[in-house]
């Protein structure tokens, strides 16, 4: 375990001897969130974070556990690994997409961590210690801050050392709940219609990397010691599924390709996605062309980047006209942005957002595209209508005080900055914001006495005990 700073503890109080609450296990949750927000590997790309929300609720859906929020997250890091906290928040590192060779294997990790929390592995692990022992949510604070520095489920080992377990009762406990997280998480992949196989071939083939790469082991292999015992047990569970292989959708092909050139950057990325495309070295043509269009775009080259990606979608359509995908079009707006024809952005996602209504990155493009062309009383319809599906999405609002921004409307723009820090739970500087909106000229007594309201509730949101 790395050793983690004092000064980094969030301060949550003592906890008491019966165990966590579930409203204490989310205040735990969502304050590492704030802490792995602001050590900045969180990803807000639009498109990975709803590519994993919809699978990680496709498997709690499958898995019956709605009477608990999930919240699913990506953070940019090579190691193979996911973890999962309290208050059901549950961290990916894009690793482990790129490494993965099969959909149905980043939905048995998720499916894995799924069941961590569904069975409050964490919060067990401290009823576990009700003979006398007397703990702060400090050091559960401290076993997940060293989950966020890449050590994945050593969470769950730290509580059990944090608690003062001897160590043979910690090791005891650990591996109990591993076997109970695969046994429910295999179930849980077979209901959502993954390939329930695919955690026994991940996890064989991430072990002979291991084997190969010692002193390289991917984090998830190390916090989850694939011992023969397991590895058996999960291979015989998986013999009772008769299952033919379930086919990648073409989305997981894309994200696994934006993850990996992000993970790259443009410099590594064209030549790599150069080579394998002359080598024809892809199971899908069409991904590996996104790849390489999405590599120039972060170089910002954006005549190659068009170039590549309309040879995407003449791969997808074989020659044919006519399909895309939401992915192709948010790639082909954002270039447009980039290249400053915000007219034609506007258009495509406009056009878009239509053909895939479910696409919420689209609308983030369409935004962009109107403000960056000044068509700020078209975005501002259109933030309005997002914020009616999306009420408690951050990124409208800071759109929203972009648009305000634009518009010389300080007031506003102040306001909406608050309302983001408010849905990012950071309250300091959302109470700054405010306070800033309410010191600009002007006198619009509504606005004046609405943003004073909502300061108040704010404050006495903060002040109740139990929130
Ligand atoms: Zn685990």
């Amino acid at each position: 375990m790395q050793p983690v700073r004092a000064a980094d503890i969030p301060d949550f109080g003592d906890v008491s001897q019966q165990g966590l609450s579930t409203q204490q296990e989310r205040e735990i949750g969502e304050n590492a969130m704030r802490q792995i927000r602001r050590g900045g590997t969180m990803m807000d790309d639009p498109e990975i974070v709803s590519y994993l929300n919809q699978m990680g609720h496709r498997l709690t859906d499958a898995a019956e556990v709605s009477d608990q929020q999930f919240t699913f997250f990506p953070l940019l890091d090579t190691n193979v690994n996911a973890f999962a906290m309290p208050g059901g928040f549950i961290g990916v590192h894009t690793g482990l997409i790129v490494q993965a060779q099969h959909e149905s294997e980043v939905a048995s990790v998720l499916a894995h961590e799924i069941a961590h929390v569904s069975q409050r592995h964490i919060a067990r692990l401290i009823d576990g210690t009700k003979s006398g022992m007397w703990l702060s949510l400090g050091s559960i604070a401290l076993a997940l801050l060293a989950a966020q520095a890449g050590h994945g489920d050593a969470a769950m080992a730290a509580v059990a050392a944090g608690t003062g377990l001897a160590v043979q009762k910690q090791l005891d406990f650990t591996y109990s709940f591993e076997q109970e997280a695969d046994r429910i998480g295999m179930q849980t992949l077979k209901k959502a219609g993954y390939d329930p196989n695919a955690m026994v071939t991940f996890f064989e083939r991430l072990q002979k990397h291991n084997r190969l790469y010692e002193n390289n082991a991917p984090d998830f292999l190390r916090t989850h010691p694939v011992t023969y015992k397991r590895m058996s047990d999960a291979q015989a569970r998986s013999n009772e599924f008769k299952f033919k292989p379930i086919p990648d959708s073409l989305e997981f092909l894309f994200i696994r390709e934006k993850s990996r050139a992000l993970q790259m950057g443009g410099r590594e990325g064209v030549p790599y996605y150069t080579n394998m495309i002359a080598e024809k070295r892809f199971a899908n043509e069409t991904a590996q062309r996104y790849g390489l269009a999405y590599s120039h775009y972060l170089l910002r080259q954006y005549d190659l980047a068009w170039a590549a990606m309309q040879e995407a979608k003449t791969s997808l359509n074989k020659g044919k006209s006519g399909k895309s995908h939401p992915m192709l079009e948010f790639l082909a707006g954002s270039i447009k942005i980039g290249q400053g024809q915000f007219a034609q952005a506007e258009q495509i996602f406009q056009e878009a957002t239509l053909q895939f209504p479910a696409s919420r990155a689209l609308v983030y493009g369409l935004i962009d595209a109107q403000i960056a062309g000044n068509n700020l009383a078209a975005a501002q319809a259109n933030i309005n209508d997002a914020l009616e599906l999306y009420p408690s999405d951050a990124w409208l609002y800071q759109r929203m005080a972009k648009m305000y921004a634009q518009k010389g409307d300080l007031m506003r723009q102040y306001q909406a900055q608050g309302e983001y820090y408010v849905r990012l739970q950071e309250y300091a500087p959302a109470f700054e914001q405010f306070d800033l909106a309410l010191k600009q000229p002007g006198n619009d007594f509504y606005l004046l006495s609405s943003i004073e309201a909502r300061i108040r509730q704010l404050r006495e949101l903060q002040n109740s005990p139990t929130k």
